[in-house]
Formats: C-alpha cells, sequence, structure tokens
C-alpha cells in the first residue's frame, strides 16, 4: 500500500481488484441509459428474480450499462436489476468505503454468507426505490459474497462496515426484499411519510442530473408507481 508523507491513497477495487486511474463515471455509465427506478409496491421489487444462465451476452453487457448510469444518476451507490424493471439476479456497485477507498462492479447470481464473528453495525440505511426515506438498521458487521462475473467467472468479495451493508441490501433484492420489510411497522409508516414529502424534490434531483451527464431523464408518474 503506498504511503506518501504518512497519507495513504486510496485505492479503486473493479469486483475486488484494485485498479489505477478509474474514471469518476464507470465506462458502463457512460455508455448507459438512465432508466425510470421502479418503487415500493410495484411487483418486480417483492418477486425473488431469476438466476442468470447466458453469459458474456450483449443484452447483459446492455443491463449493466444501464443500472450503472441509473445509479449515477439517482446518486446511489448501490442498485438490483429488479429496480430497473428486470427480473434478473444482478446488481452493480460504486462506492467509497469508511477508509476512503471506492468499490465498484457487477455482480451476477450473488450469495451472501454472514461472517457471525463481526459485530453486528446499525446504521441508516435508505433506497433508491423508497425516494428520500432512510430508517436505523441493523445488519451484520461483515460478509463474503460468492457470485459470477458478466462473462460467468466466479467472483469472490469480502466486505466489512458500510460496503457489506451494500451488497446485503442489493442480494435482498433479488429476493425480493427491501430494506423496509425488516423496520417496524412504526418506522414503514415514518419511512412512506419522509418518501411522500421529499419524492418530488429527489426525482427532480434525477432529472438534473440526467441531463448534466448527458442522458435523457426518466419519466415518473407524479405518484409513486407502486400504489403504496
Ligand atoms: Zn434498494
Amino acid at each position: 500500500m503506498p504511503r506518501i508523507f504518512g497519507r495513504r491513497r486510496p485505492t479503486t477495487y473493479l469486483l475486488g481488484e484494485p485498479v489505477s486511474d478509474w474514471p469518476a463515471y464507470a465506462p458502463e455509465s457512460e455508455r448507459g441509459k438512465a432508466l425510470r427506478i421502479t418503487e415500493i409496491g410495484e411487483p418486480v421489487l417483492h418477486t425473488p428474480a431469476r438466476p442468470v444462465t447466458e453469459f458474456g451476452t450483449p443484452e447483459l453487457s446492455r443491463l449493466v450499462d444501464d443500472m450503472f448510469a441509473t445509479m449515477d444518476v439517482a446518486e446511489g451507490v448501490g442498485l438490483a436489476a429488479p429496480q430497473v424493471g428486470v427480473d434478473l439476479r444482478v446488481f452493480v456497485y460504486d462506492l467509497t468505503d469508511d477508509a476512503g477507498d471506492r468499490h465498484l462492479g457487477a455482480v451476477v447470481n450473488p450469495v451472501i454468507e454472514v461472517d457471525d464473528d463481526a459485530e453486528p453495525v446499525t446504521e441508516d440505511e435508505g433506497c433508491l426505490s423508497v425516494p428520500g426515506a432512510y430508517a436505523p438498521l441493523e445488519r451484520p458487521g461483515a460478509v463474503t459474497l460468492r457470485g459470477v462475473d458478466l462473462r460467468g467467472a466466479p467472483v469472490q468479495l469480502t466486505a466489512t462496515g458500510y460496503l457489506a451493508r451494500c451488497y446485503i441490501h442489493e442480494t435482498q433484492h433479488l429476493d425480493g426484499v427491501l430494506y423496509w420489510d425488516h423496520l417496524t411497522a412504526e418506522q414503514q409508516q415514518d419511512a412512506l411519510r419522509q418518501r411522500d414529502k421529499q419524492r418530488a424534490d429527489v426525482l427532480a434531483n434525477r432529472r438534473e442530473i440526467a441531463i448534466e451527464l448527458g442522458k435523457r431523464p426518466p419519466e415518473y408518474p407524479k405518484d409513486p408507481a407502486g400504489g403504496r
């Protein structure tokens, strides 16, 4: 790990492998379209997604490009395929961890294994499909994530803290489970109230960023498509 005058330079990890000079917006994001993000109550978010069985296809690459673009337009750190209306077991992520290092990639058919020795961590959590709402949620402190990449090659990633939380959140999306499902009834009502207050501003912000990034802004209905 290079140290310059006592300061460690942040590292970027692409699917766990260190890379140098990665652009602020991933190449996938540059190529992709910004799609509408599905919202709580839409069936695709509440149904287990199907495993990917064909790898290295243009369709899978296009899906991942569009997911990166959609995540970046929404200023998200992770996005699962059901959030763009696709019932396949794929998620993308791009986040800076507690130590300042950046982690990004696309994982296909992920499986989470919780490290039971790690202390659980409670932090505020939100979801692009419940725009504008946050609630404290306890998550395991460390996990191992196994899956494959776009070509079907095995991927194994370990994570703690915020990155572990992201892997868990996105993998659960593929089982039709939202962070919202883990909240108490009272917290769920509060989250929907926050959403009702914030949604228009959040969607206006997505529109602005899409235009800044040279993308056609996604169209959202006036009221949440999920009807909640
Ligand atoms: Zn989410």
